[in-house]
């Protein structure tokens, strides 16, 4: 049976791994990290995943905290009024929508181990050790396929920018999340509340599982350097709380009573950063002339204001998964490494699209559906769900001939 490293031991990684191995691949796993190190380390995402990604995890026999994970059931969409108008510290606009099948999150911390676990179970070799380039010539010698799947490792700036996938060059968004206990629960339902602050940010908070049982978690995008962007007062975790309560308090009020009383899961339960959103080249050659192929973020990664990361990771490991199976014992050339991830791409390329697109300013057309869908549920609904599928966004929300279209359907039916 062919031979395959994958090079990672995170969503995409081991979720190719333990579909390979079920298919009587011979795969190694290398990681940086050992499981305790994972589980003892800092958060590394809020990773919502909506129903289609959650499937895939489930063929695989990878879902054994849908139990536990209490279920994000919808999504709450929030404006503030402008700070000058009457309606001050109010919403402009406020609306939810259910989701027709739940969304979760497992901290990855929890997840990852568990997959190593699995993956060792099911037969495959985990290494640990930080792979650099010249282990990647070794393991090309060795394997058949070389998959490296390292997610914002800097091994993956062996793989080339893609400039004409990619339009911005810099962090759009200072990110931030803060894992908590003590949250008040959402009144009508359990969701992603996603509230959007024109011109300085976006603040969600939604449920999930951690270390230390159910938590919810706030995820901070502040325009770099604006009013939002108070992360270089966050010093230590408990500063990073007063900080994210301030930000809050300050922009999406309502959202405040929810967690004025709350506490940090534990001291790893923050993080903050900043990366540019930016696809590559999926094909890197080594200096001996062998093909590599990237993985899910090394690849296609996209800022998290639309939380589509984790949910491309696990349609990029099944994507790959039926490429490789179906390839038989062909030889992996390039010609083969590059359709894999054109296949993908021809999904994924949407989810960027829009999620770059909400990195800009909203147009005219957004802002119009986006106050409609508060009178008309149907808005809603196709919005909150467009999230497992944003394929759907190019229908009636991302081009404003298709929303005017849309509007104008909606009035008549
Ligand atoms: C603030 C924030 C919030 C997010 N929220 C969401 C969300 O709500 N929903 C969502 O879908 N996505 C979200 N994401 C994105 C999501 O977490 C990632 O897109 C997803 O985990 C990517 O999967 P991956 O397999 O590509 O990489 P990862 O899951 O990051 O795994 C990569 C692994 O490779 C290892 N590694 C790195 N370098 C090496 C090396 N040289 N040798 C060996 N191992 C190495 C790393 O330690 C890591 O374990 C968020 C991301 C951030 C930063």
């Amino acid at each position: 049976m062919p031979k395959v490293t994958v090079v990672g031991a995170g969503q995409s990684g081991l979720q190719l791994a333990i579909g390979l191995l079920d298919n009587g691949f011979d795969v190694t796993v290398v990681s940086n990290r050992t499981p305790e190190q994972i589980e003892q380390g800092r958060v590394m995402s809020s990773q919502c995943m909506f129903d289609t990604a959650l499937q895939h995890e489930r063929d695989l026999r990878l879902n054994s905290w849908e139990e536990q994970c209490p279920p994000v059931e919808g999504i709450a969409f929030a404006v503030p009024a402008p700070p000058d108008s009457p309606q001050a510290g109010g919403k402009a606009i406020s609306w939810s929508a259910k989701l027709d099948r739940i969304a979760q999150a497992v901290d990855q911390r929890i997840k990852f181990p568990g997959w190593m676990a699995e993956f060792v179970k099911r037969g495959g070799d985990l290494v640990i050790h930080e792979a650099t380039a010249d282990d990647l010539e070794a393991y090309a010698r060795d394997s058949d396929l070389v998959v490296v799947a390292a997610g914002k490792g800097d091994i993956a700036r062996l793989f080339e920018r893609d400039a004409e996938r990619s339009p911005y060059d810099k962090p759009q968004r200072s990110l931030a999340l803060t894992y908590l206990h003590g949250v008040e629960p959402r009144p009508e339902h359990s969701a992603v509340c996603f509230n959007l602050v024109p011109g300085l940010g976006e603040y969600f908070i939604f449920p999930a599982l951690t270390l230390s049982g159910p938590c919810e978690i706030m995820v901070f995008e502040a325009v770099p350097d604006g009013p939002m962007d108070r992360w270089s007062q966050a010093t230590d975790p408990e500063k990073h709380l007063d900080v994210s309560l301030s930000i809050v308090r300050d922009f999406v009020p309502w959202e405040y009573e929810r967690c004025e009383n709350a506490t940090l899961t534990d001291e790893n339960g923050v993080l903050t950063g900043r990366y540019a959103p930016t696809v590559r080249k999926p094909v890197a050659t080594l200096p001996s002339g062998a093909k590599i192929l990237g993985l899910a973020d090394v690849v296609v990664l996209n800022d998290p204001i639309t939380g589509q990361g984790s949910n491309n990771a696990s349609k990029c490991a099944a994507s790959y998964l039926k490429s490789i199976v179906d390839h038989g014992d062909q030889p992996y050339d390039e010609a083969f490494l590059r359709g894999t991830f054109e296949t993908f791409w021809d999904d994924v390329q949407y989810s960027t699209i829009w999620t770059n697109a909400l990195l800009a300013p909203p147009p005219e057309h957004v802002l119009k559906l986006l106050t409609a869908a508060g009178d008309e549920p149907r808005i809603a609904h196709r919005f909150a769900n467009d999230f497992d599928d944003p394929r759907d966004f190019f229908n009636w929300f991302m081009d404003p001939d298709k929303a005017d279209a849309y509007l104008a359907e909606l009035a008549t039916s």
